[in-house]
Formats: C-alpha cells, structure tokens, sequence
C-alpha cells in the first residue's frame, strides 16, 4: 500500500514515514513536489486548508495524497494564532519572534489554557476523500522551557507529563501529539479502506 503526501519537510516526513512503516504503508512525497508551484494557505480555518491543500496536490500525483495544516489556539485569545501560526509575527517569522509575541500578548493574562490542531485531509485526482483531525489541550508558559522540537513547543505545556513539548523527545511527543493523532486515524481509516493507487 502506498500513500503520498504533500510535504518534503524531513521531520514531518519521518514522522509520517514511521506511523506508515507500523502499518505497512509506504509513504512517499508527491512525485517532483519541489518542482510544482506550492500551494499558498489562505483560508480560515485548518479543515479548509488541508482539503484545499490535499486536492491540489492529488492533481500531480498517481494515488491518493494527505496534507496537513496545524497550529496553536490559545483560548485567551479568541483562538489565535490558529491557522496563522506560522506567520503570527509576519510573513517570514522565525520561531523565537512568533514565541515572543505571543508572550507579549499573554502578558498580564492568568487564563493560558492552549491547544495545539492539526487536521489531515486525504484527496485523490482531485477530489476530496476524508478529514481528520487531531487535538492536544495544555498550557502557555510565561517562559520558554527545553529545546527539543520547534514552533511554539517550549511554551507549550502538556499538564500530564509536567513538561513542554520542547522538554520532550520526539517519540514522548509523538505518543500524544496533535499532527500523531490526526495520522494514526488517517492511516487506520487507510488500512481498513485500502484506496487503488
Ligand atoms: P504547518 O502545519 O506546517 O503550516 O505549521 C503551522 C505552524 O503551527 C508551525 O509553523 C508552528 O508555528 C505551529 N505548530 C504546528 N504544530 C506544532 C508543533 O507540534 N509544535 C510547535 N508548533 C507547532
């Protein structure tokens, strides 16, 4: 069984690779990806982007494709930065500009409750077969803690294991991660619904 999916990102790739391997399911990268204009994200929520994502990409591939769109939403503030992760400080943020203003915005705020989202949409020669989504709740930290992982991960705390994403390894954080959720449903969906291709 084969799968493609629309990103060339190593560590995501790897990610997806293992959660495939366990299954049997060889996950591979849209055939010349690097050479198709890539899609520009601009809707309002994840769902929407990942199906819009998934369906551009299943034109250029033989099977069918996945595609992920994910971010944080902190409740304080109304779900920000959600789909907006990514660029929450501008269009070519790094990371530690993202985390700072997102600190900027908290402070002063006692309520810090947050979640991370990622949503898997699945589409095949254009069109779209399934939407999954996956979901983790924790909390913001008034400062950064560990070094492990990217985004938003050292602010980000996971109440169970008393620690950031950032304090994790990535198999600790791929045990209940959002992006982990969203690809275990996707692939049992998969193996259970073996698609041609
Ligand atoms: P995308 O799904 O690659 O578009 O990621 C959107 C943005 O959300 C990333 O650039 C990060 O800022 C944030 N994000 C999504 N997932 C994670 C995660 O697992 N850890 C930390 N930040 C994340």
């Amino acid at each position: 069984m084969k799968l493609y999916c629309a990103t060339t990102n190593p560590g995501k790739l790897r990610e997806f690779r293992m959660a495939g391997e366990q299954r049997g399911i060889g996950i591979e990268p849209v055939p010349g990806l690097e050479r198709i204009t890539p899609f520009e994200e601009a809707a309002h929520s994840f769902e929407q982007n990942a199906a819009e994502k998934a369906v551009y990409y299943s034109r250029f591939a033989p099977g069918p494709v996945f595609a992920d769109d994910s971010g944080l939403e902190v409740e304080a503030l109304g779900g920000d930065p959600g789909v907006l992760s990514a660029r929450f400080a501008g269009e070519n943020a790094t990371d530690e500009e993202n985390n700072r203003l997102l600190l900027e915005r908290l402070q002063g705020v006692t309520g810090r409750h947050a979640r991370f989202v990622c949503v898997i949409a699945v589409a095949r020669a254009g069109e779209v077969l399934r939407i999954f989504r996956g979901v983790v709740e924790g909390r913001i930290l008034g400062a950064p803690r560990g070094s492990n992982g990217f985004g938003y991960d050292p602010l980000f705390l996971y109440p169970p294991f008393g620690r950031t994403f950032g304090e994790m390894t990535d198999e600790k954080k791929m045990r209940v991660s959002h992006r982990s959720q969203a690809l275990r449903a996707m692939l049992d969906w998969y193996t259970n619904a073996p698609l041609a291709g």
